[in-house]
């Protein structure tokens, strides 16, 4: 490239404005760097989610300052959680962090708009309707993109490309980037919005479904119901009705309320619950959110992941110089393997939950939990992923389980256990 073309390479190039992309240039703004934010749809704009931020997900939203926009713009807390299963009705405050002691599932309109103008105040660029067509190489690496808008195609070049793109990346495709694990779609899922009713964040699980009740902006609660991948096809012929079937099924008090409640809104739902992990690193690009780690989204994690994933990014960057291409290489290897590390237990735990099967081994260590108040606590600290599995399965709380106990189908708890006491 010349002199000219240089002048006006951008720092970093970010793909997809929304909860990973805005997120990761709001931070990379604010170490200085000159950013391009782009994505294909006109903001602000929904997209298929039920919306639930776990609290190390509003925990970073506190860190960053944006947390008092979502309790601004009318989100209401959620600080409580239930959890209706195999005869039990376990309930517990939602697992406080020192910033925060609620959830909140707040409109991606709302919560994906606050991101982009918070990284925009930063001092980010931001083109909406414009889309990702190709990326400039040299050599082996990538040093730009192509991009399609009203005004045409251009070119834009950059030190860093940043595809978060979503599930189907193109970033990904275009730089051939190659799955280090997959596993097979287990569940399906249909949501639906209602107004009129209270009921509070819970889930409400039975073999072969699990229910979960999300109180959004707006008094609107999403009532969301989870099938088995194989019954896809046969539920998507009349998903209002399995949808509704399952609710009176399986969360009949649920149900009783949506008698007297309005449905606002069409259903929604997809089978196309991809479980991965890509290669999130190459020369000059790197893959963040669900562009380059995607789960199931029964355990509501992909919001939090892509925060989280954000602060990884800006801080595994902090301080590189973006011309020291190998020292960038460096970076991204590491944030790329913080990533894995941190998100590989989470994955493993949503998919279990999706299998939709309730073991009696789960069982025996739901009972067991439901005994005392700082276990049942613990379990949801657990699911919201402030605590993982070794701090949870002390050698203590493995006495109080039944030998049998085991989380989420996999491995024997008083083992885990045994094993982190060593
Ligand atoms: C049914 C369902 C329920 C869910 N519920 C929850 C929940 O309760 N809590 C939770 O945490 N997660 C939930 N998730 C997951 C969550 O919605 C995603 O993990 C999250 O949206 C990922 O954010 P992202 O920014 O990585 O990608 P996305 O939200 O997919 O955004 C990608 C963006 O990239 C843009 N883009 C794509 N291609 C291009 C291109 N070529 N050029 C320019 N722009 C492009 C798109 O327009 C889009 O705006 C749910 C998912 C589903 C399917």
């Amino acid at each position: 490239m010349d002199d000219g073309s240089r002048r006006d390479t951008y720092d970093v190039v970010i793909v997809g404005a929304r909860c990973a992309g805005a997120s990761a240039a709001l931070l990379l703004a604010r170490q200085g760097r000159r950013v391009l934010l782009i994505d294909r749809m006109r903001f602000p704009s929904d997209t298929m989610s039920t919306l639930y931020v776990h609290p190390p997900g509003v925990a970073l939203l506190a860190r960053w300052g944006i947390l008092d926009a979502v309790v601004a713009s009318g989100c209401p807390p959620l600080t409580t959680v239930g959890y209706d299963v195999a005869g039990l009705r376990l309930t517990a405050a939602t697992p406080p962090t020192p910033y925060s002691d609620a959830a909140y599932a707040p409109r991606r309109r709302v919560l994906d708009e606050l991101l982009v103008r918070a990284a925009v105040e930063a001092g980010a660029e931001f083109h909406d309707r414009t889309s990702l067509r190709e990326v400039v190489r040299r050599d082996d690496r990538v040093v730009g993109v192509r991009v399609q808008s009203a005004e045409g195609l251009r070119t834009i070049p950059a030190k860093l490309v940043i595809g978060a793109d979503g599930q189907g990346s193109r970033l990904a495709s275009l730089v051939d980037a190659p799955f280090r694990t997959a596993d097979q779609p287990v569940s399906c899922v249909y949501y639906s919005a209602w107004q009129g009713i209270e009921t509070g964040f819970g889930y409400h699980e039975r073999p072969g479904s699990w229910i979960v009740r999300i109180p959004t902006h707006d008094g609107i609660t999403l009532v969301t119901t989870y099938f088995p991948q194989e019954q896809f096809d046969r539920i998507r012929r009349d998903p209002l009705a399995e949808h509704l079937a399952s609710v009176e099924r399986n969360a009949p008090d649920l149900h009783e309320q949506l008698r007297d409640a309005e449905r606002v809104d069409g259903l929604t739902g997809t089978g196309n619950q991809q479980n991965f992990f890509r290669r999130a690193d190459g020369p000059g690009w790197a893959l963040l959110g669900d562009a380059g780690h995607h789960l199931d989204s029964i355990t509501a994690r992909g919001i939090t992941n892509a925060l989280t994933q954000s602060q990884l990014l800006s801080d595994a960057l902090a301080g590189q110089d973006l011309d020291d291409t190998a020292g960038v290489d460096t970076c991204l290897a590491g944030f790329t393997k913080e990533t894995y590390d941190l998100l590989r237990e989470p994955y493993r735990m949503a998919l279990d939950l999706a299998k939709l099967r309730i073991t009696d081994s789960r069982v025996a260590l739901l009972r067991a939990i439901a005994r005392t108040p700082e276990l049942t606590a613990g379990y949801f600290a657990l699911l919201a992923g402030l605590i993982d599995r070794s701090e949870f399965f002390t050698p203590e709380v493995a006495d109080l389980l039944p030998s049998s106990a085991t989380t989420f189908g996999g491995d024997r708890e008083r083992s885990a256990a045994a094993g982190s006491a060593r």
